[in-house]
C-alpha cells in the first residue's frame, strides 16, 4: 500500500515524543489524554502541513479532508456543531512548535461565534454577559492576528468604554456594553481589514489555521529563534482545541502553575490564579491575579484535584512541569503542559532533588543541567553589605546583578547600549515587541506580572536579569520616567541596580561580589558546612558526578603559578598550554629588544643568557604550582616586532630628538629595526617554529630554561612533568630540527645535573597542512595540541581580529553561522580537520597524546565534540573549567 503521508492527529493519537511533529503543546496535549486527565478534546495539525503550506503558500491538497473528518468526529463527540446557531461548539485554534516560544506565535479563541451562535451561546449557558464578553474576545483576537489589524484599536476602544460607564476592569461591563464593543469592533475589522469579520465558523477556523501557520514566519519570531538558535525550517504544529470556559462567572477562572518554583527548586505551589477570565488575561495583567495557594479558600475540590494532577506530571515527566488551567464553573481542564523553563540555579538543585527522591540517577541529573548555567552561577552578584538605596521589591524572576541607566522604550535600550552604554529595559509589562530592548539591555525591569508573564520568560530564557511585577514603582513610559515610593523620581539615564535573585531594586550603582559558587571553587566556601547554601551543595554534587562520568581530562591554559594555582583549585589535571610570551614582556623588553636588535652573535648570545635565568624562574615556580600534573610550556609564538614599540609613536619620539638635536641612536636602530621586522600580514609572517629556526639559540635558551628548571625542581624532591611544546609546524622537517636542537639541549642539562628528565616533546597541529599531514608529523612528535583558534583562522582564510567586528553580525543574520567558528568548534570544516588529523597521528604512534588548546576547550558543544572525535583533554582559562568538567561529564553519558 502507498504511504499516504498523515497531517492531522487526533489528541488521543499523539504522544509527549512526537514533538517534531506535533510540536510541544500538541504531543503534551496527547500526552496528558493518555494520561487521564482532563483535556478539553481537539487535533492537531502536523508541523509537516507547516512546512508544505511555507514552502508551497498553499495548504497540501489532502489536509482540508483530514481536518473535516477530525472535525466531524470532534462535533460527534461533542454532540453540537461548530458554530450551530443554538448551540454552537466553539473551538481555539493554537500554535505549538517543536521548542517553546513564549508569546511569539498566534492563538485564536472562541472561534465558531457569530451573530447568531452568540445568541445561541447566551442561551445555553444562560448568561448574555458571558456570550457576548466571548465574541468581542473572538473579533480583537482574530482581528489582530488573522486580519492583522492593529490590535491598540481594539484595546483603545475598550478603554474608551470602560471610561464612558465610569468602571475600572473588564468584568464591569455587562452584557448591552459588550454588544455596543462588537459592533464597534466590527467596523474597526471593516475599515481595517476592508472585509467584514466572516460569519461562516468553518472560514473562521481555516483562516485563523493559515495565520498559526504564517506567524512561524513574523520577524518577532525569526529573531527569537536566532536568539535561542532555534532551526528556522521547523515550521509549527496547529491545535484545534474545543473551548472551555473560564470567563462563566466568578465560579469560573484561568490560571498558570509550576510544580515547583522555578527559581530555586523548592516544591510548594506556585503560580497565579484569576477569576472569570479568560486565556492570556492571567499573565496579561489587566486585572491583578491572585497567588495559586489562595485558590483553595475559592474552590477547593478544584484546588485538590490540581494538586493531585500536578503530582502525577511531575512523577510522570519526571521533572518541574508547568500547567495552563481553567475552570469552568467548578469543572477543572488542563489545557497545558511542559517541562518548565527554570533559572541556572533551580536547575542544579532540582537535578539533585530528583536524585535524592529516586525518580531519576545521576546519569540522567547530568542532562538537566548544562555548562552555560554553570557559567552563570559564577557571574558576581550584588554585595549585600554595601549600603544601597533599595527602592522596590518585585519577583526575583531571572538571576543575576544587573546595573544600568534607566531607558523606558526598546528603541532607546537598543539605541544607547550601541553607543556603549549600559541601560535597564524598565517597562510596566513588556510584550514581543520589546524583544529588541530587551536583548540590548543588561536587565530588565516591570512593575506589572508575575513569574509567568512576558518579561520573566523571555528573560530567563536569555539567561538575562530580570526583575518583574514590582508594583510599587510608578512606571510611566510616556513620560519617559518612573515614580518610586516617597516620591522620587528616576529619569531617562539615571542609573538604577537590580538584582534578580532578590527582587530588589536599588538606584545607583551597587558594587558586585563574587558568586557562591567560585567561593565554593575557591576553596572558601565548603559544601556541607554551616554557611553553605543549597546551591552550593547542589554544585558540588554535580560536579562530583560529572568527575564520576568524564573520560576526557580538563586542563587550564596559565602562564603563571598564580593562575596555575586557582586552574589547580578549580579541577585543572594539569597545564595544556603555557604562553611563554607573557615572559618576555615588563621590565624584560629591553632584553628582549636587545636580543632583536644584536648585530653579533656574540650580542645575541650575551642577551639569551641574561633572560635564561628569568625564563627559569619563572618555570621553576609554574612546576611547583603544577607539581604532579603535566605542564605544557609552548615555545616562543608571537612575531618579534609585538614585543618592539609602536612604530607611530617611536618614530615622533625620533623626530623629536632629531629636532632637538638630542642623542637618538638607540632610538633610531629601534625603529630600523622596528621597519626591518614590518609584516604585511604578520599572523602568516614570521612567528612560532619560524622564530626557533631563524634566530638562533632563542628555543634553546627556552628549553634550557624549562629543563634546568625540571631538574631543580627534581633536586627539591618535587614531580614535575614538563612539556615542550612547538608552534605553528607545518612540516615534520621543521619539527625535526628543533627536536633535535632540543633533545641535545636536554641531554646536556641531564648530564649536567645528574637527573633523568623525561621531558616530552611534541606540537601543536594549528596549520592545515599540519593537520594533512599529521601522520609524518606525529613521528616527531609525543602530543599534539590542536591550537583551534590559529586552525579555525587559517581553515577558513580570516583572521579573528579583523572580521569579529567587520562582517560576522551579517553571517549571522544571513544564517551563514549559527554562531561564530571562534566560540563552538565548525565540525564539518576544523573539527574534521581535527578528528583525522587525531586519528593519522594515533596510527604512526599508537600512544600519541592528544589535547587541543584554544578558546573551544571551555566551550560547552565543543567539548562534547572533542570528547566524541576521541581526545584526551581539552585546556581552557581557569574560570572554564568547572564548565569543561560538566560537559565532559555529560558527554560520557
Ligand atoms: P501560548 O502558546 O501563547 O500559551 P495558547 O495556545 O496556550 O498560547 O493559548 C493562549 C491562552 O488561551 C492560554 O492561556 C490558554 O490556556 C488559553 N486557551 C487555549 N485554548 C483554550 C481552550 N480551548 N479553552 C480555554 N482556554 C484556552
Ligand atoms: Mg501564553
Ligand atoms: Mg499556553
Amino acid at each position: 500500500e502507498p504511504h499516504v503521508a498523515k497531517f492531522v492527529y487526533d489528541f488521543t493519537e499523539g504522544n509527549k515524543d512526537l514533538k517534531d511533529l506535533l510540536g510541544g503543546k500538541g504531543a503534551n496535549l496527547a500526552e496528558m489524554t493518555n494520561l487521564g486527565l482532563p483535556v478539553p478534546p481537539g487535533f492537531t495539525i502536523t508541523t509537516e502541513a507547516c512546512k508544505v503550506y511555507l514552502d508551497s503558500g498553499e495548504e497540501p491538497p489532502a489536509l482540508r479532508d483530514e481536518v473535516s473528518a477530525h472535525l466531524d468526529a470532534l462535533e460527534q463527540r461533542m454532540g453540537k456543531k461548530l458554530g450551530q446557531a443554538d448551540d454552537p461548539l466553539l473551538v481555539s485554534v493554537r500554535s505549538g512548535a517543536k521548542f517553546s516560544m513564549p508569546g511569539m506565535m498566534d492563538t485564536v479563541l472562541n472561534i465558531g461565534l457569530s451573530d447568531k451562535s452568540v445568541k445561541g451561546l447566551a442561551k445555553q449557558a444562560g448568561d448574555e454577559r458571558f456570550a457576548w464578553d466571548s465574541y468581542r474576545r473572538l473579533i480583537q483576537m482574530f482581528g489582530k492576528t488573522v486580519l492583522g489589524v492593529d490590535g491598540e484599536l481594539f484595546e483603545e476602544a475598550l478603554e474608551r468604554a470602560k471610561e464612558a460607564k465610569g468602571v475600572q476592569v473588564d468584568t464591569e461591563l455587562d452584557a448591552a456594553d459588550l454588544k455596543k464593543l462588537v459592533t464597534a469592533f466590527k467596523k474597526t475589522v471593516k475599515t481595517e481589514a476592508g472585509r467584514d469579520f466572516p460569519q461562516d465558523p468553518r472560514e473562521q477556523m481555516d483562516l485563523a489555521i493559515h495565520a498559526v501557520f504564517d506567524s512561524w514566519n513574523t520577524d518577532r519570531a525569526k529573531l527569537y529563534r536566532r536568539q535561542e538558535r532555534i532551526p528556522g525550517d521547523l515550521g509549527t504544529a496547529v491545535n484545534v482545541c474545543s473551548m472551555v470556559f473560564g470567563n462563566l462567572g466568578p465560579d469560573s477562572g484561568t490560571g498558570v502553575a509550576f510544580t515547583r518554583d522555578p527559581a530555586s527548586g523548592h516544591q510548594g505551589v506556585y503560580g497565579d490564579y484569576l477569576q472569570n477570565a479568560q486565556g492570556e488575561d492571567v499573565v496579561a495583567g489587566i486585572r491583578n491575579t491572585v497567588p495559586l495557594a489562595e485558590l483553595e479558600n475559592i474552590d477547593k475540590a478544584s484546588y485538590d484535584q490540581l494538586m493531585q494532577i500536578m503530582e502525577t506530571l511531575e512523577n510522570h515527566y519526571l521533572d518541574l512541569c508547568d500547567i495552563e488551567f481553567t475552570i469552568e464553573r467548578g469543572k477543572l481542564w488542563m489545557l497545558q503542559t511542559r517541562v518548565g523553563k527554570r533559572t541556572a540555579g533551580a536547575a542544579f538543585r532540582i537535578a539533585t532533588q530528583l536524585v535524592d527522591q529516586g525518580l531519576i540517577d545521576e546519569t540522567e541529573a547530568l542532562q538537566r543541567v548544562n555548562g552555560a548555567q554553570l557559567a552563570q552561577l559564577m557571574f558576581p552578584r550584588f554585595d549585600e553589605d554595601a549600603r544601597a538605596e533599595q527602592v522596590g521589591r518585585g519577583i526575583a524572576a531571572s538571576p543575576g546583578a544587573a546595573v544600568g541607566k534607566a531607558v523606558f522604550d526598546s528603541y532607546t535600550a537598543v539605541k544607547w547600549s550601541r553607543s556603549g552604554e549600559k541601560v535597564i529595559l524598565v517597562r510596566r509589562e513588556t510584550n514581543p515587541d520589546d524583544l529588541d530592548g530587551m536583548i540590548a539591555a543588561e536587565g530588565i525591569l516591570t512593575s506589572r506580572g508575575g513569574k509567568t508573564s512576558h518579561a520573566a520568560v523571555v528573560a530567563r530564557g536569555m539567561g538575562k536579569t530580570c526583575v518583574c511585577g514590582a508594583e510599587e514603582l510608578e512606571v510611566d513610559t510616556k513620560r519617559r520616567r518612573m515614580i518610586v515610593p516617597g516620591g522620587h523620581v528616576v529619569e531617562e539615564g539615571d542609573v538604577i541596580s537590580i538584582d534578580g535573585s532578590s527582587g530588589k531594586v536599588y538606584l545607583g550603582e551597587v558594587p558586585v561580589v563574587p558568586s557562591p559558587v567560585v567561593e565554593y571553587f575557591e576553596g572558601r566556601m565548603h559544601p556541607g558546612a554551616d554557611d553553605a547554601d543549597e546551591l552550593v551543595e547542589a554544585v558540588h554534587r554535580m560536579m562530583a558526578f560529572a568527575d564520576r562520568k568524564r573520560r576526557l581530562r580538563v586542563r587550564a591554559n596559565a602562564d603563571n603559578a598564580e593562575d596555575a594555582m586557582r586552574a589547580r583549585r578549580f579541577g585543572a589535571q594539569g597545564i595544556g598550554l603555557c604562553r611563554t610570551e607573557h615572559m618576555f614582556l615588563g621590565d624584560r623588553r629591553e632584553l628582549v629588544e636587545r636580543l632583536i636588535l644584536a648585530d653579533t652573535e656574540a650580542e645575541r648570545e650575551e642577551s639569551l643568557k641574561q633572560l635564561l635565568p628569568l625564563q627559569k624562574r619563572d618555570f621553576v615556580e609554574l612546576f611547583e604550582a603544577m607539581d604532579g600534573l603535566p605542564v605544557t610550556v609552548r615555545l616562543l609564538d608571537p612575531p618579534l616586532h609585538e614585543f618592539l614599540p609602536d612604530i607611530t609613536e617611536l618614530s615622533v619620539r625620533v623626530a623629536l630628538a632629531e629636532s632637538r638635536q638630542e642623542p637618538h641612536e638607540n632610538e633610531l636602530r629601534l625603529l630600523q629595526a622596528v621597519h626591518r621586522l614590518h609584516e604585511q600580514n604578520p599572523m602568516l609572517g614570521l612567528r612560532g617554529v619560524r622564530l626557533g629556526l631563524v634566530i638562533p639559540g632563542l628555543f634553546t635558551m627556552q628549553v634550557r630554561a624549562i629543563a634546568e628548571a625540571a631538574a631543580e625542581r627534581k633536586a627539591a624532591k618535587g614531580d614535575p612533568r614538563a612539556e615542550i611544546m612547538i608552534p605553528l609546524v607545518g612540516t615534520v622537517q621543521e619539527l625535526e630540527i628543533v627536536r633535535d636542537e632540543a633533545d641535545q639541549v636536554i641531554a646536556e642539562v641531564e648530564a649536567a645535573t645528574g637527573t633523568r628528565l623525561k621531558l616530552a616533546i611534541g606540537t601543536m597541529i594549528e596549520l592545515p597542512r599540519a593537520a594533512l599531514t599529521a601522520g609524518q608529523i606525529a613521528e616527531a612528535a609525543e602530543f599534539f595540541s590542536f591550537g583551534t583558534n590559529d586552525l579555525t583562522q587559517t581553515v577558513w582564510g580570516f583572521s579573528r581580529d579583523d572580521v569579529e567586528a567587520s562582517f560576522f553580525t551579517a553571517y549571522l543574520e544571513k544564517g551563514i553561522f549559527g554562531v561564530s567558528p571562534f566560540e563552538t568548534i565548525d565540525k564539518d570544516g576544523v573539527g574534521s580537520l581535527v578528528k583525522s588529523a587525531a586519528a593519522a597521528g594515533r596510527s604512526t604512534r599508537p600512544d600519541l597524546k592528544l589535547g587541543v588548546c584554544g578558546e573551544h576547550g571551555g566551550d560547552p558543544e565543543s567539548v562534547h565534540f572533542f570528547h566524541e572525535v576521541g581526545l584526551d583533554y581539552v585546556s581552557c582559562s581557569p574560570f572554564r573549567i568547572p564548565v569543561a568538567r560538566l560537559e565532559a561529564g555529560r558527554a560520557a553519558t
